[in-house]
């Protein structure tokens, strides 16, 4: 006997069961359509940025970021003639355009930033962060600090004022228009680069607290354990109204269990 144990109903073996049966939940579907979209945001993400970049008028390039990108509306009067594209009506539109993409990426970047870089707390629209694998928690963390260090800029203000010790300079400070655009659409990729390794973090937990699927050793109360495959077990419980008590995950185990004394 090679020992393995087959399914009592459909001599099915675990690995049979398995194949067959390990399909996607409807949240593993779910979390899987959202890790395309973030996909198929940041190509279009970049595409934009290629307009942003084209499009500042070379008349605001040396405006504050964060004054202009605030307050669109003062350049709608604007006429301005831009090398590249011709005459622009008005550069409004296009700040606009800069001004939506930063509150979807960096205000939410700049809220999760501390909770990411500590490894703990509510991550703004995922949850907790706690109930992940440090090896996760460290790349995000990671993720965070690298972008950081190669910008020397916070991304958000640390829970620690006063003196920054590193020297970094904090978020949007002092840029000017076409500097801070720059750092504005590298955000936005770590952005997107955070919220597809946090899906992904999310799919992984949902495969592994799927119940498992395979050959049970299942027993109808009083009676010793079969091995039932999970699919079968399924079905038996639709037709019958009786209550089964799943043993283990495989009646070998149940054997060597109770051959042990305590
Ligand atoms: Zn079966």
């Amino acid at each position: 006997m090679s020992g393995e144990a087959r399914c009592w109903v459909c001599h099915r073996s675990d690995a049979e069961v398995s194949a067959f049966a390990d399909m996607e939940t409807p949240k593993e579907t779910e979390i899987l359509q959202q890790m395309s979209q973030v996909t198929r945001f940041r190509a279009d993400f970049i595409q934009s940025a290629d307009v942003w970049r084209k499009g500042v008028p070379k008349e605001l390039r040396e405006f504050d970021f964060r004054f202009v990108v605030s307050n669109p509306d003062q350049f709608k009067s604007i006429r301005i003639a831009n090398g590249l594209l011709g005459e622009i009506a008005a550069p409004s539109k296009l700040l606009g355009e800069i001004a939506d993409a930063k509150k979807l990426t960096v205000d939410w970047l700049e809220n999760a930033a501390l909770v990411l870089r500590k490894g703990d707390g509510e991550v703004p629209g995922f949850g907790p962060l706690l109930p992940f694998e440090k090896a996760d928690r460290d790349l995000l963390r990671k993720m965070v600090d690298q972008f950081e260090a190669k910008w020397r800029r916070r991304i958000g203000a640390d829970e620690n004022k006063g003196a920054e010790p590193s020297g970094y300079k904090l978020g949007f400070d002092g840029l000017k228009l076409i500097d801070g655009l720059e750092f504005m659409i590298a955000m936005g990729l770590l952005y997107y680069d955070v919220q597809a390794q946090l899906l992904d973090m999310a799919r992984r937990k949902e495969i592994n607290s799927k119940p498992k699927r395979g050959i049970l050793a299942v027993s109808l109360i009083g009676y010793p354990p079969v091995p039932l495959c999970s699919v079968c077990l399924d079905v038996l419980r639709e037709v019958t109204s009786r209550q089964f008590a799943v043993e283990s995950e495989i009646p070998q185990q149940v054997t060597a269990r109770h051959s042990v004394r305590s």
